[in-house]
């Protein structure tokens, strides 16, 4: 992981606080011309892929607050949900599509960026496309179900000359950079020891969260990684190894075809360990790191906030943001400065996540544990 700077609540509101007219550049990192810089607001174009429920509840009402990036597109499969975000965001006709469609974006100057917040089994596919249709994307998270789609979404962007970047919101996430900066920094002497989870009771059985071959696993796929990301930027550290175990099911009707609960826990380089648990059933959202000389939590970790945290010294006081807000203009930001992304939201981290999770399922299916380095 990318070592944090320091990050105080003044630095923190500089960064964001910064005028959306204050753009350096024409074109992007790889010296193409970024359309929406053409126009007046100085904002660029995403489009949404899938209007489920992250979609339509956290990323169209953030996309009204942000100062780098605007709605511009929608693509849908439902003609229905068409006709409502069109009336309820001002979206031209021209800039909706549907999943046959969507390849003629290529012709379409308002959209800059494709964010694809489908299923986890559709991201490699939609990332692909829009890559080729010469787009930036932004890809939901877990970035696919294996490493072999995540290599071949990296290699679809560099091939077009654009970014690829995981929807990682919570390292735009004050409080979350504070621990960031506590453990990679050692403010309390070395990270010797971290508890990680996180986990809440599924609701419709029937929902692709259930089935495998759509989100590739259980709870592990869906928050777990919330926990594996938690781990590393505490740590500053890649696992060297893991051992995991599956959980028996209460409710083996329920999940049939994931898993319903899953520990595991990761060995790092420089000794610290951590131990982890996500679930379908029970809800936990924890994160905390016991150092040589005290310790740090988060508790809620990794929810849409507010986050809240304290330290063996006192309270962690951070100001509030909306994460997706913070996260797309942090990425769009960046693209219209023609800045190349942070290491730790690209592509390249969406695949050393995947590498863990599958690791993880393979751990706790033999029982053994299972070297990473
Ligand atoms: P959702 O089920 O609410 O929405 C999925 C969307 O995909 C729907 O609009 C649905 O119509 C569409 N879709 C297209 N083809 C489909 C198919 N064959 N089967 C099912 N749906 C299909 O899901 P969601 O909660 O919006 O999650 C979408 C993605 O966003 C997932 O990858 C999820 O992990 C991610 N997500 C991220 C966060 C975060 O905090 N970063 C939060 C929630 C979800």
């Amino acid at each position: 992981m990318s070592p944090i700077t320091s990050l105080s609540r003044r630095h923190f509101l500089a960064s964001i606080g910064a005028s959306a007219l204050t753009v350096p550049s024409l074109t992007d990192a790889l010296g193409q011309p970024l359309s929406s810089q053409t126009g007046q607001d100085k904002k660029l174009g995403i489009a949404l892929v899938g209007l489920g429920s992250y979609s339509k509840n956290q990323l169209a009402p953030a996309l009204q607050q942000t100062q780098h990036c605007r709605l511009a597109g929608i693509v849908t499969g439902t003609p229905a949900k068409a006709t409502e975000w069109t009336q309820k965001y001002n979206i031209p006709a021209k800039n909706v599509y549907d999943y046959k469609t969507f390849d003629r974006i290529i012709d379409n100057p308002d959209i800059d960026v494709v964010y694809v917040v489908l299923p986890n089994s559709m991201h490699a596919e939609y990332v692909i496309r829009a890559a080729q249709a010469g787009k930036h994307v932004i890809c939901e998270k877990p970035m696919a179900i294996t490493e072999k789609e995540c290599q071949a979404m990296i290699d679809a962007a560099r091939k077009a000359n654009k970014q690829l970047a995981v929807g990682y919101r919570l390292h735009y996430e004050p409080f979350t950079q504070e621990v960031m900066r506590l453990g990679q920094q050692k403010v309390f002497g070395p990270v010797k020891f971290v508890e990680a989870s996180d986990a809440f009771r599924i609701g419709d059985p029937s929902q692709w969260r259930m089935k495998k071959s759509m989100a590739g696993g259980g709870a592990l796929m869906d928050v777990g990684i919330y926990a594996i990301q938690g781990a590393r930027y505490v740590t500053g550290e890649e696992p060297v190894s893991v051992t995991a175990q599956f959980s028996p099911k209460t409710e083996p009707e329920k999940f049939k075809d994931v898993e319903e609960t899953i520990f595991w826990q990761f060995r790092f380089p420089s000794g610290a360990v951590s131990t982890s648990t996500s679930s379908y059933t029970a809800g936990v959202e924890r994160l905390y790191a016991s150092c040589e000389k005290g310790w740090f939590e988060l508790a809620p970790a990794f929810g849409y906030g507010p986050l809240k945290g304290r330290t063996s010294k006192g309270p962690i006081e951070m100001p509030v943001v909306n994460h997706q807000a913070a996260h797309m203009d942090g990425v769009c930001k960046d693209l219209l400065a023609g800045k190349t992304l942070p290491n730790h939201i690209t592509g390249e981290e969406g695949k050393r996540d995947v590498r863990l999770l599958q690791a993880i399922y393979q751990a706790a299916e033999t029982g053994r544990t299972i070297k990473l380095a």
